[in-house]
């Protein structure tokens, strides 16, 4: 994909973020996302459309409300540039391909359940499933123009596999792992399981192995004890997006060191012409 269609998309992404925003804000006390017009938190004033233009306004404005001067929280702007450089990232890692409006949906909710984990401890419904119906219709329409029902097929049992593992898992200890964090395995399995099983392998190791030196870190400053909870669908979230963008190298070693046929393709030459 030539670059100024993947910097277009960034710019979508910076949109994309601002709308994530709104969620994040409303949808855990219940509110809808689209009325009313957003408002300051700090004086319900109605926000201009001028004050309304992702990461700009926010510099513009010294990060602070026009008319009541309250800070405006540091998520808003982050979750913007984060949106818009992943959006970005993608664009070059998936190019013109049918994966790539799924990887963008799926990447969109996971930043917004993860920024709710973040500041409220909590992965709502209200978040998971539109992410994982948006995300099922993108990668439906993949296989539908591709022919590729095999892959929807693994994503499918990676949804069922990761919500019974995880939902395992909290039934053994309902206090480590809430069931917002199974239904987060099962989006999981939705999204990555179109790469790949052991994209969704990769993730959660690689989000619980950042959650425990997190972990580890925060106990050493003394900021945090063993009892200290932890957003895990924050670091699972995360793991995810790096499975997506960096998992490749990864996974491509794993299945060539532990495939039982040799890399050689003479072998599949040979099954091939077998009449
Ligand atoms: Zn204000």
């Amino acid at each position: 994909m030539p670059t100024t269609l993947a910097f277009v998309i960034g710019l979508l992404g910076l949109a994309v973020g601002s709308f994530l925003n709104v969620a994040v804000s409303r949808v855990p006390a219940g509110r809808s996302v689209v009325r009313p017009r957003s408002a300051c938190p700090g004086c319900a004033t109605p926000i201009a459309a001028r004050d309304n233009i992702p990461l700009v306004s926010w510099l513009l404005l010294g990060r602070r409300c026009r008319t009541c001067r309250v800070p405006i929280p540091a998520r808003y702007p982050l979750v913007e540039a984060l949106t818009a450089t992943l959006f970005f990232a993608e664009a070059l890692r998936f190019g013109r391909s049918e994966t790539l409006p799924a990887a963008l949906v799926f990447t969109a909710g996971l930043l917004a359940l993860a920024a709710c984990d973040a500041e409220q401890f909590l992965l709502p419904r209200r978040l998971i499933y539109p992410t994982l119906g948006l995300t099922a219709a993108c990668l439906l329409a993949a296989a539908a123009a591709t022919g590729q029902w095999h892959r929807l097929g693994v994503s499918a049992a990676c949804a069922v596999g990761g919500f019974a593992v995880f939902f395992a898992l909290h039934q053994v200890r309902p206090a480590w792992l809430g069931f917002g964090d199974v239904r987060l395995a099962g989006l999981l399995g939705t999204g990555l399981g179109w790469l790949g099983p052991w994209y969704l392998v990769l993730a959660v190791l690689a989000g619980s192995f950042a959650g425990l030196l997190v972990g580890l870190a925060l106990m050493a400053a003394g900021r945090a004890t063993r009892r200290t909870r932890l957003p895990f669908g924050l670091f699972l979230a995360a793991g995810a997006i790096a499975a997506i963008l960096a998992g490749a190298p990864a996974v491509d070693w794993y299945e060539s060191v532990s495939s039982p046929y040799p890399a050689d393709t003479s072998t599949l030459t040979i099954v091939r012409h077998r009449p």
